[in-house]
This record gives C-alpha cells, structure tokens and sequence, in this order.
C-alpha cells in the first residue's frame, strides 16, 4: 500500500535543509529526485561489474550486458510493450523524438506534406519538427487550445488532409498540466491512416502507461524524470514502424557486417543504440521503474491526482493569484501568476524559505505567448510530495503575494 513515510525515506536528498528551511522539491517537472535503491544501482554498477555491454565475452562484460538487456525488459513490462526489442534506449525523451521526427521524414516526408503537432508541446515535440518541414518543404499544423488550456479536438479533426503523414503529441502538458484525451487523439489519427507519437515525458511518472491499450505508433520519455539518472530515455516503436525506418545514427552495435563498401544494419533494437549506451544509467533506470512498480502505478496516480486537486484549490484560494491552465482533468504540473509580480521574483523569495519551484516559459514559448505573459511560476508535484508542504507553500505563497499588492 501507499506509505507516504517510508517512500520519503527512499529519497535522502528530501531530508536536507535548504537557507535553514525543510526542503520543499516542487520542480518535479523540471527532474525528479532518486530513491537510494537508483543511487545504490549506480555505484554498484560502476563498483562491481562496469564493463562494455555487447562486445565482450569475458564475465564482467556478460554481466554488463546482462543488466542492460534486463532494464530493457522492465520497461517492456512498464509500459506493457508486446516485444523487448521495441524499446529503443536514448539518452531522453529529447533524443527519442528527433531520432522519429529525422528518420520518419528521411524515409517518408515529401514537398508539400503536411505533419500534426499541438500548440501545447514542449519545444523538444515542436522544433524537431519544424526543423524537418523546412528541410523537405512540408507544412507544421497546430491543434489549438482554449483559455482553459484544452486541446480544440473539433479542430484537430478538420486539421486532416490527404497530405497529412503523421502526429506527435504531448500526453500531459509540462507547463499547463493539462491531461490530453490521448486515446481519442490516437483513434482520430488512426481513423485517417497516420501514425501518432506521444510524448509521454510529463505522464509516464504519474499515469499507468499501456501502449498497447493506447495504441500509439511511438512512445517516448526521459529517465531522470521518473526517478532514474539523467541522460537515460526511452523511445517505444511499434515493431512494424521500426523496421520502416532507416537508421538514425552509424556507429558500432548499429551493424551487422561492415565492408569498405556497404554496412548491413542490426537487427532491432540495436539498429537504433549507435556506440556505447548510457548502460548503467539504462540499468538504474529499470531499477527505478522495478521499485515503482513495487509500489503500484494505480496507488501512485490516486495519491498524486488527490495531491494536485488540493494543491489546485488551495491556491485558487489566494486573491492574487492567477492559475493559467484550469483543465479539468490535471496530473503534475501547475502553473500560476502572482498580481504585480515577475515570476523570478515569486521563485527567488520562495527558494529563500526552502521552496524550490521553476519560473520561466518552461520550454513551451508558444503557450507563453497564447497568454500574453513573458513566463509563468510552476509547482510540479511527485510522488513524495504532500498535503503539509503544499500547506507551508501556499501559506508562504500568500504572504508574498501580500508583499507585491
Ligand atoms: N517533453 C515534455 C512534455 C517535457 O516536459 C520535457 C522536459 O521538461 C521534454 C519533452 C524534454 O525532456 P528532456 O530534456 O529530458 O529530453
């Protein structure tokens, strides 16, 4: 069951001070904090057995490889893939989604083609993109949203044409919150005959993840935000697509026979793991997800949707503070204006009293602009979080906002 307590306990950077005040982590968004089970993975593996994985036949580079291929499968059962060599290892949910958006426009993206992102994403769903469609003359459309910070799904419908060669959308928006209807995203695209991409980087750590139910194409998202190292991620293909795609880096462990002439290419999922992989922070990321699931996804999405539901109300509670994003359904993330104050400001004087929040437009420069602000204060909730702290933030929160009347 869910014991608040103890799941504290596995995080020995929440006990710490910060300017003599009990650390308050709420920039979860941004990364998240490790359990001692991740950190002891680590220093084991690089105390024990570190060796290259793949290439070696003596006993620590076995065991090396052992672990890798071990983390992969753990993901597998994570996300409820039907096949372990569907999971492509990354160094984050950044490179995932380019290692698609370059490979998927090299193979399939023509002059005048037209690709389907939302308003809402993260610069890393939005510039790859971009950046593709100026190389092959092909045409970006946006799904809008309202006020609220809801995707226009009506929109989205009419956004189809003959031309339209794919979709990638954010699951869980990082700066509104915003929990996407992704099951009816996906359907909609299917309906058409384009695959979808799902950015999954602010919902993995907070919602259960099946891709299969899901049925999406691709599935991407970044370790360090769901309790592992930074520098480890993962790209989730359907098996058919992957195999569609041409390469996305050469290198070793990408091949499988090499002349001076031509290179065969491996087999998946090896096609896409290009020279040494981050394979003890691949290793310490299936530890990671072995202890949430020790844990229990459900258990971990009712205790945090109760969290942010009060974090929500509580701070809708102070007079000068404007909530931006109000969609009804929310996981992680909130982002609010103080009346008469710069969002540096807020974040600056509530790091003083032990309160970490992130201020800024959060790589999402596009929702910044819908709302005509120049950035936005974000508290972005875990799983160790509670209703105490929220309590000391909003508390503090107000007295500030008192001060900028
Ligand atoms: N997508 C979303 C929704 C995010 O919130 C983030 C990071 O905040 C990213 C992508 C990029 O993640 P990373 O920097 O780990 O690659």
């Amino acid at each position: 069951m869910f014991d608040i307590q103890s799941i504290r306990n596995d995080f020995p950077i929440l006990s710490q001070k910060v300017h003599n005040h009990d650390l308050i982590y709420f920039d979860n968004g941004a990364t998240t904090q490790k359990p001692q089970v991740v950190i002891d993975a680590i220093v084991d593996a690089y105390t024990k057995t570190n060796s290259n994985i793949h290439r070696g036949i003596h006993t620590l580079s076995q065991l090396s490889t052992t672990m890798y291929e071990q983390a992969r499968q753990m993901v597998q059962v994570f996300i409820n893939a039907p096949h372990d060599y569907e999971i492509i290892f990354t160094k984050g949910v950044t490179e995932s989604l380019n290692l698609v958006a370059q490979t998927f426009s090299e193979a399939f993206l023509n002059e005048g083609d037209e690709i389907i992102v939302s308003a809402m994403e993260h610069h890393s769903n939005l510039v790859p993109w971009q950046m593709v469609c100026e190389r092959k003359k092909a045409k970006l459309k946006c799904i809008p949203f309202n006020h609220d910070g809801v995707l226009d799904i009506e929109a989205y419908k009419n956004l189809f044409t003959e031309k339209t060669k794919f979709v990638s959308v954010v699951h869980v928006s990082n700066t509104l919150g915003t929990v996407n209807p992704i099951k009816e995203i996906i359907d909609i695209a299917h309906s058409h005959n384009v695959p979808i991409m799902i950015d999954g980087a602010q919902s993995v750590q907070h919602i259960p993840i099946d891709v299969q139910e899901l049925d999406c194409d691709f599935f991407a998202f970044s370790g360090h935000k769901i309790y592992a190292p930074t520098g480890t991620g993962v790209l989730w293909g359907k098996e058919e697509w992957l195999e569609k795609l041409p390469p996305y880096q050469g290198g070793g462990d990408m091949i499988k026979t090499v002349t001076l002439e031509k290179t065969i290419y491996n087999d998946l999922p090896f096609k896409f793991e290009a020279g040494t992989t981050n394979y003890v922070g691949a290793h310490a990321l299936g530890v990671a997800l072995h202890y949430l699931m020790n844990i229990g996804m459900p258990y971990i999405q009712k205790y945090e949707s109760e969290l942010i539901q009060y974090a929500n109300q509580k701070l809708a509670e102070i007079p000068q503070v404007t909530i931006i994003g109000n969609a009804p359904e929310k996981a992680g993330a909130i982002s609010f204006e103080v009346d008469g104050a710069h969002c540096a400001d807020i974040g600056m004087i509530l790091d003083k009293q032990g309160i970490a929040i992130r201020t800024g437009t959060h790589c999402t420069e596009p929702i910044m602009q819908y709302y005509g602000v120049p950035g936005t204060a974000r508290m972005s909730l875990a799983m160790y979080n509670t209703k105490e702290e929220i309590d000391y933030f909003v508390k503090t929160l107000a007295k500030v906002a008192m001060m900028f009347e």
